[in-house]
């Protein structure tokens, strides 16, 4: 079966200084692999006529699909629209239904007072030789062209905004829709199991053999996260029946061999696997965070239906409050210090308390760049987890930068958490 080939042009300068990170391409190269297109080059171009138009040139040569975003606005250094328009040999023109769209927005929307800018108004044309693809969440719409009258091989060229929420709209419910019409996209089906508690040369090891055995037409990718390692498993082919079977049965002989490790085994956050287990045993639970500063919390709450057995935290920074709101005691505090095993176990209790959960998870740590000392250097964690019977301990020791401390001990602790509550329920 023929490769679809992608390439990914993201414009503007503030992702060349770094002051944007691109997650555009990133996002979009995970939704064209999903359905089957091979991504083979992202390109970051700035806001400069002559690199944009040799980036379509080039990446004409190879790609079936080229998909740009940015540089639509309107503001003068968004050139990509004129470009296009000239690239293509066509005029720009009103598009009535973009207009409208902009003066629904403007009007019943962003509320402006008085008559519209000039410029915003020009974001309702349109090259005349485009399909214009409708931008429900802002007013710069998206542009598809076709390529055949053009020499290279690009068949589509496909612009879309830069702002990511409206990108990703376009995307989900104009583009992908569309690309699936016209092309003929192999099947891919992708497995993954979610790993924590060792490294991944150590599961390269133990899976060395498995990932010998496997076909051509099935790949194995290592994708390692903040103390996790999660093995996603990809099968391509054309028979949906035959590959599902296949893959499930190298899936299965993968889970065996890594099963001390494994978390789930769907492609999902620690904090989701924590939830659902929640949901299943009909347990609450509550944080008592100190040097995760409320981390734990956030990685709970980013995940939608997160009320249904998460009831708070209590973010105790400082020592008065470990004191006052969780009860740790001055003697703990004073004779083994707030990083101690001592200290976590009482923040554990003072939460299953005061936050009437049914189990609790505390941090205490350092994270630097400073506070560390010979016997507690930067990078040492105690954290506890428990019930209103039973708490148990770890201690951890990191030594990387604070913000990736911080991620680490979040991650360790909720993985604790989860650990407790299934050997505990
Ligand atoms: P609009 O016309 O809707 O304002 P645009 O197409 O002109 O959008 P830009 O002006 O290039 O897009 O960028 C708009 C916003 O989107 C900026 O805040 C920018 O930082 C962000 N952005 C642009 N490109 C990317 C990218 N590749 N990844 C993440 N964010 C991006």
């Amino acid at each position: 079966m023929k490769t679809i080939n992608a390439s990914i042009i993201t414009i503007g300068d503030e992702l060349l200084i770094g002051q944007t990170i691109d997650t555009n391409s990133a996002w979009m190269a995970q939704e064209l692999n999903k359905i089957g297109v091979w991504v083979r080059k992202r390109v970051a171009v700035g806001d400069v006529w002559d690199d944009i138009w040799n980036a379509l040139d080039e990446e004409s040569k190879d790609s079936d699909i080229i998909l740009i975003t940015g540089g639509l606005g309107p503001t003068a250094d968004d050139i990509t629209k004129p470009l296009l328009c000239k690239y293509f040999g066509g005029t720009l023109v009103v598009n009535e239904d973009v207009l409208k769209h902009v003066n629904y927005l403007f009007e019943k929307v962003y509320r402006r007072p008085g008559p519209m800018l000039e410029r915003n108004l020009k974001q309702a044309e349109v090259p005349d030789v485009c399909t214009v693809l409708h931008n429900a969440r802002g007013t710069a719409p998206g542009m598809w062209f076709d390529r055949k009258s053009v020499a290279g091989r690009a068949r589509v060229v496909i612009s879309l905004p830069g702002i990511p929420h409206e990108m990703k709209g376009l995307m989900v419910n104009e583009v992908l829709p569309r690309l699936t019409k016209i092309f003929e996209f192999p099947v891919i089906l992708h497995r993954t199991a979610f790993t924590m508690g060792t490294g991944e040369s150590m599961i390269a090891e133990k899976i060395k053999d498995f990932e010998n055995s496997l076909p051509e037409h099935i790949r194995l990718a290592y994708l390692p996260g903040y103390g996790m390692v999660k093995l996603r498993l990809t099968a391509k082919g054309d028979d949906k029946e035959n590959l599902e079977k296949e893959l499930n049965e190298k899936f299965s002989e993968l889970k065996e061999l890594v099963s001390a490790w494994l978390v789930s085994d769907e492609d999902e956050s620690l904090a989701m696997v924590v939830q659902k287990i929640l949901k299943e045993k009909n347990k609450t639970i509550g944080t008592a965070e100190s040097c995760t500063g409320g981390y734990i919390a956030h990685l709970i709450t980013s995940n939608a239906g997160s009320s249904v057995g998460f009831k708070g935290s209590i973010i105790s920074y400082a020592n008065d409050v470990k004191e006052r709101i969780l009860g740790v005691t001055d003697k703990t505090l004073r004779s083994v210090g707030a990083v101690s095993e001592e200290t976590v176990i009482q923040m554990v209790k003072g939460a299953v308390e005061k936050l009437q959960v049914d189990f609790a998870v505390a941090t205490s740590g350092i994270m630097g760049p400073d506070g560390g000392t010979d016997e507690k250097p930067v990078g040492t964690v105690w954290v506890a987890a428990g019930n209103k019977d039973k708490i148990e301990t770890i201690k951890l020791a990191f030594r990387f930068d604070r913000a990736r401390n911080i991620e680490m001990t979040a991650h360790a602790a909720l993985n604790f958490l989860r650990k407790f509550i299934l050997a505990n329920t």
